[in-house]
């Protein structure tokens, strides 16, 4: 047995007992949840292509015999799996009822509301219209597998979607798919893709030690000075040199400015926050050294003297003391459990702090000022451009709560407001907080009279808004309400009109940059007949778990669809919250051959047919990528970090480059 069957076998037998419970059997309830399945006979289905034994209940023997097959099994055995599925009298055909219950069970099944053109009898009648070749009235195997064959991404899904519920194991899956690459190579790879980041990094840590080495190193005024006091001094240094760059990555304006010039090709603007804790975490590693080596040299000068001296009788020592509290304060509100959690504001009001800290930094140690002096003039040219910007009035025009919790905003454009595509601002909306300032990307186009915002209810702000906005539709109310913009402010996605060749990911609120972006190329592309930059082609992927959440971005899109004449976008929609797998083979099947006719898919109503399910990201980009070698294709990403990580690895292996936007 090889060590991936061993693997396999282990964790379907996991998969088992987890599902069985204290039972030694799988009935068709334990079945339903473990699909995740509403419909107790589609769970009854399923559960019959299992149960070998026929006594309703699947034992050990027959799960493993079952998935095993599922996964490993040939093409045909997974299309007679999805075959037995549909054909419920077990008469080795499937007719005209039982395609029409399984297409209407799993439209239910996903919550697709069909449009009244498209009900599911009309699907069933033009699957069997185009599938039954001697006219028979009913589909018979191999009529099955010609039209399931005719779908190459279907066929690769089949099951597969069924098997993953069941004994979710996705990099088992992976293992099976293809050979990995050692992960000596991956992260070569990985660091190729980000040899600026590595090279800024490398730079920081130098840096810091050559300082470090010269002030432990140096002598000051001639005197020899005690091993713990040149080590305190040396940390000293290094936070001289820290205490002066932390400011310099959140200076949004600056990394604005840089991003329109090339030099953004070589400074990782994109990292400037990780860059920003970095800085913080080595000053405070540094300042606790240096804390701690000068309180060992007091105590070991002054052996008679409490140590309490020095901290409540010395400037220095007082100083020092609460320069360490307050960083320490700072760092812990800052760490990614609070910031990430519903308590932002502990982040938020901690964090300002650091004025505190700068004004001690410089009694502690008034030499720091040399250092220190331009980034805090640059700081107070920034927060005086923000304050003034900030100052700006603004109108909302109309408030919108769409369904799935997303609230569309359409605001009034502030004067002078020079929006890049994929830029944010920062919103000040007083009815709701009036201190409270919250980032928001701006969803439509530089080239829209108005600015557009989509905001995914989450947390008490957002949650406001979206009550706020219902009860003004519930009121009729049309009294404007006031909005302040801070911004615009530059985002990762402003790289795409970098690439030629670009893949953009976003999955469901995490849209909004390459909306803006999206509208902007392909507007200008073939209304204007503008080349606005180097772009040839875009692959653009969204993925909802709904079909409600597709609303959002529904009519720029389709009206993106008609404008396209120049065939820059190619766009594929993802509902993965639907099934894709055998279970959905039928509408599958059926949703594909009445959009060959009717050019409209029944989730979007758009000329796009969506793909059911999670897309195979390995088998798309791989070819993505030899559809445009030997050009470089650079994949744009916005969603949640369990993807991000999974696309980073694919992208590594396929030398493409990956940009992450995080919200
Ligand atoms: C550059 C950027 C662009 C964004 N674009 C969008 C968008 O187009 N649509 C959208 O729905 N959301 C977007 N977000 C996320 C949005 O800012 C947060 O969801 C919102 O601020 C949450 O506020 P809350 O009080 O409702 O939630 P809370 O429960 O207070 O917080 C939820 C999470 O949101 C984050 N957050 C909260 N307040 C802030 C703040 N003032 N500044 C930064 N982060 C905060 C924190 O990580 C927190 O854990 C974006 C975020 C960033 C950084």
């Amino acid at each position: 047995m090889s060590s991936v069957d061993a693997q396999l076998l282990d964790s379907l037998e996991r998969a088992f007992e987890r599902h069985a419970g204290a039972g030694d059997h799988i009935d068709v309830t334990k079945l339903q949840q473990a699909l995740g399945l509403r419909s107790e006979y589609l769970a009854r289905r399923v559960l019959r292509n299992f149960d070998r034994g026929g006594d309703g209940l699947i034992d050990r023997e027959e799960f493993l015999h079952g998935v095993r097959g599922l996964l490993l099994g040939s093409d045909r055995d997974k299309l007679m799996f999805a075959f037995r599925l549909h054909d419920e009298d077990g008469d080795g055909f499937i007719g005209q009822l039982e395609l029409l219950r399984m297409i209407a069970i799993s439209l239910a099944e996903d919550e697709v509301q069909t449009r009244a053109s498209q009900p599911p009898e009309r699907l069933a009648h033009m699957l069997l219209a185009m599938a039954d070749k001697n006219l028979d009235g009913k589909l018979s195997f191999e009529e099955f597998e010609a039209a399931v064959r005719a779908n190459p991404q279907l066929l690769a899904q089949m099951t597969r979607s069924e098997a993953l519920w069941i004994a979710p194991n996705e990099d088992l899956l992976a293992r099976l798919d293809r050979a990995p690459l050692g992960r000596a190579v991956e992260l070569l790879r990985r660091l190729d893709n980000q040899r600026w980041e590595l090279a800024f990094l490398v730079l920081f840590v130098l840096a810091n030690a050559a300082i470090f080495a010269a002030a432990l190193l140096g002598e000051r005024g001639g005197q020899a000075a005690s091993p713990w006091m040149q080590l305190g001094r040396a940390c000293g240094a290094c936070l001289n040199l820290d205490g002066a760059l932390i400011l310099l990555p959140v200076m949004r304006r600056v990394l604005t400015f840089l991003r329109s010039t090339p030099l953004a090709r070589v400074i990782p603007v994109d990292e400037a926050l990780g860059f920003h804790r970095l800085v913080g975490h080595s000053m405070l590693g540094f300042g606790l050294a240096h804390g701690l080596a000068f309180v060992v040299s007091y105590a070991s000068g002054h052996a008679s003297a409490p140590i309490t001296r020095l901290f409540l009788h010395t400037q220095r020592g007082a100083s020092g003391l609460l320069l360490l509290l307050v960083l320490s304060t700072m760092w812990v509100f800052a760490l990614s459990p609070i910031r990430r959690s519903r308590r932002f504001e502990l982040f938020y009001f901690s964090h300002l702090l650091y004025a505190v800290w700068f004004v001690l930094a410089l009694v502690h140690a008034p030499s720091f000022l040399l250092w220190a002096a331009l980034p805090l003039l640059g700081w107070a040219l920034e927060s005086f451009w923000r304050a003034r910007r900030r100052a700006r009035k603004s109108t909302i025009l109309t408030a919108q709560a769409l369904r799935s919790g997303v609230t569309r905003l359409e605001l009034e454009r502030p004067p002078e407001f020079a929006q890049r595509a994929g830029d944010y601002s920062f919103l000040r909306i007083p009815a709701i907080a009036r201190h409270e300032w919250h980032p928001f990307t701006i969803s439509s186009a530089p080239e829209n009279a108005t600015l557009h915002v989509h905001v995914r209810s989450l947390g008490n702000w957002t949650a406001a808004l979206r009550r706020l906005v219902e009860r003004r539709e519930a009121d009729a109310s049309v009294e404007p309400l006031a909005v302040q913009i801070d911004g615009p402010h530059g985002a990762p996605s402003t790289h795409i009109f970098e690439s030629r060749y670009a893949v953009l990911i976003g999955a469901g609120i995490g849209v909004t940059p390459f909306a803006s972006v999206l509208e902007s190329v392909v507007r200008r592309a073939n209304l204007l007949h503008e080349q606005p930059s180097a772009l040839q082609k875009i692959h653009f992927f969204w993925l909802n778990r709904d079909q409600y959440s597709f609303e959002w971005f529904a009519a720029l899109l389709a009206e993106l669809e008609t404008l396209d004449d120049r065939n820059l976008l190619d766009v594929h929609m993802c509902m993965t919250g639907g099934r894709g797998g055998a279970t959905a083979a039928g509408l599958e099947v059926a949703r594909g051959v009445l959009h060959a006719v009717v050019q409209r898919d029944i989730v979007t109503g758009l000329k796009t047919l969506t793909h059911m399910g999670h897309p195979d990201w390995a088998v798309v980009l791989a070819g993505i990528a030899a559809q445009h070698a030997p050009e470089a294709v650079d994949v744009y990403f916005c969603g949640p970090q369990g993807l991000a990580r999974k696309l980073q690895r694919i992208c590594a292996r396929l030398h493409m480059r990956f940009r992450e936007e995080r919200f």
